[in-house]
């Protein structure tokens, strides 16, 4: 159906998809290109390609590789989706460009005093642990309202939510569920969606997509 001759080609053809279904534009939604585990030799012929908005997972890993590829390319964007511990705030409030992982207070605290120290405010995302998983970052969805409260106290500014939904089962109604929760929490920006699933959550509302193996293959 599409003739996409790369990666990028055939993810953005499929995000233009979804955003057509969805009566929305695509220029609306922002790929993500998650370049975690893989090296500058790999990431930039993505950044050749036109790609500049690139994320990692890890704090330590995206400083061994992104200080020289952002002084080469300067206009890249760089977002961290992965947990992040409160010691390493300040590593990322200066490395980083936005935040996708605030889940708890006391990171809401350590990010207020980094970003006020660095003098740099970065867009973040209040992380929501959707399926309610033991195991997994992100949080309590009754604790959100107290923790956006806390992060406008802070001076965070927090631009949406993020999801990682559970793995093995339909992801549709959880993205569906961070959306209302956004919408009632009146905020318009949404990261969900990942390689196996970013059209179905751009159905569903979400302004960013973090897209990794679709893009860069499969992590070793
Ligand atoms: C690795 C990762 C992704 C990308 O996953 P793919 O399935 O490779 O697209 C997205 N979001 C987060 C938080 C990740 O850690």
């Amino acid at each position: 159906m599409d003739h996409a001759s790369t990666p990028l080609e055939a993810v953005e053809a499929g995000i233009a998809r979804a955003a057509k279904i969805a009566g929305r534009n695509a220029e609306d939604i922002t790929l993500i290109a998650i370049s975690k585990t893989h090296d500058a030799g790999t990431i930039v012929p993505l950044i050749e390609q036109g790609q500049r908005v690139f994320g990692e997972n890890r704090v330590q890993e995206a400083q061994g590789k992104w200080p020289a590829l952002k002084e080469r390319f300067p206009d890249i964007e760089l977002h961290l989706v992965g947990q992040l511990q409160s010691n390493k705030a300040e590593d990322a409030v200066e490395l980083f460009d936005c935040i996708h992982s605030v889940d708890r207070p006391s990171l809401v605290t350590a990010l207020g005093k980094a970003m006020d120290k660095a003098g740099r405010k970065l867009p973040c995302f209040i992380q929501v642990n959707i399926g309610e998983e033991d195991q997994k970052g992100g949080c309590a969805i009754a604790d959100l309202p107290a923790l956006l409260e806390q992060a406008s106290e802070a001076g965070l500014p927090v631009v949406g939510l993020m999801c990682v939904p559970p793995a093995e089962i339909e992801p549709a109604p959880f993205f569906a569920f961070l959306a209302k929760l956004a919408a009632d929490n009146g905020l318009d920006q949404l990261s969900m969606g990942m390689s196996g699933d970013y059209e179905t959550a751009i159905m569903l509302g979400a302004t960013h997509v973090r897209v990794g193996s679709a893009l860069f293959g499969a992590r070793s």
